[in-house]
């Protein structure tokens, strides 16, 4: 099964992926992190993609969509996977259905613009770990250190608010217009996003366990 977390920046997908990842053991794949660890090791594709990513832009398709196939090709991914952060364009989708797969399900986590600047500018890092938290709705237990590592935590250079302002533009631009294109495909569900991460969860289990059904039952007529 191939999840696609949809939401803009700042709804949880992030959060809402590793809970799938735990709950349903589909791998979660964040281009976000895939970049971010290329950027890291200065890989080639990594100091290509580094100037977009510092300016809020999206990276070129190719290079994105390079790093996702090759993570989507591994051997854990062969029963399903989430994708969170890709597709993020019409292009990149059009890729992506190259790649068949025969079970797709959307989710859409949506809040208001307000809540999403709020919870991108509050949220925090571990630089160990690399686990998320949110000083508003998820905060350490300790300030400033990682529940898990006790590295430090510390704030993405692209939750800035100027940043911030231009990483929505992109999603409203480039982003939204694939809610038309699910829809169509009829494997679309919209979640609101603006509750707690159990209740949004909870939505989520839902969805998955009708899809989940629905996909045995197909798979006992083939
Ligand atoms: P994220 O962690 O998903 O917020 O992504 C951080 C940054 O990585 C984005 O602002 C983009 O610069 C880049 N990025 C992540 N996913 C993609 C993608 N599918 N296509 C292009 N750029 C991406």
């Amino acid at each position: 099964m191939r999840i696609i977390l949809l939401g803009p920046p700042g709804s949880g997908k992030g959060t809402q992926g590793v809970l799938i990842e735990q709950r349903y053991g589909f791998p979660k794949i964040s281009t976000g992190d895939l970049l971010r660890l290329a950027v890291q090791k200065k890989s080639p594709l990594g100091m290509q993609a580094k100037a977009a990513m510092d300016k809020g832009d999206l990276v070129n398709d190719d290079i994105v969509f390079q790093l996702v196939a090759e993570r989507m090709a591994m051997e854990d991914c062969k029963e399903g996977y989430v994708l969170d952060g890709f597709p993020r364009n019409m292009k990149q989708a059009l890729m992506l259905e190259k790649l068949d797969c025969p079970h797709e399900v959307v989710l859409d986590i949506r809040l208001e613009e307000e809540t999403l600047i709020s919870r991108l500018s509050s949220r925090r890092i571990c630089a160990r770990c690399g686990n998320t938290y949110n000083l508003i709705v998820k905060p350490p237990g300790r300030d400033g250190s990682c529940d898990k590592c006790q590295g430090e935590l510390v704030q993405r250079l692209d939750d800035e608010p100027a940043i911030i302002e231009e990483r929505l533009e992109v999603y409203h631009r480039e982003t939204e217009p694939l809610v038309v294109h699910y829809r169509k495909k009829d494997v679309y569900h919209r979640i609101d996003g603006n509750r707690d991460i159990e209740q949004v969860f909870n939505d989520i289990q839902s969805i998955l366990e009708a899809e989940i059904k629905k996909n045995r039952q197909t798979e006992a007529v083939l």
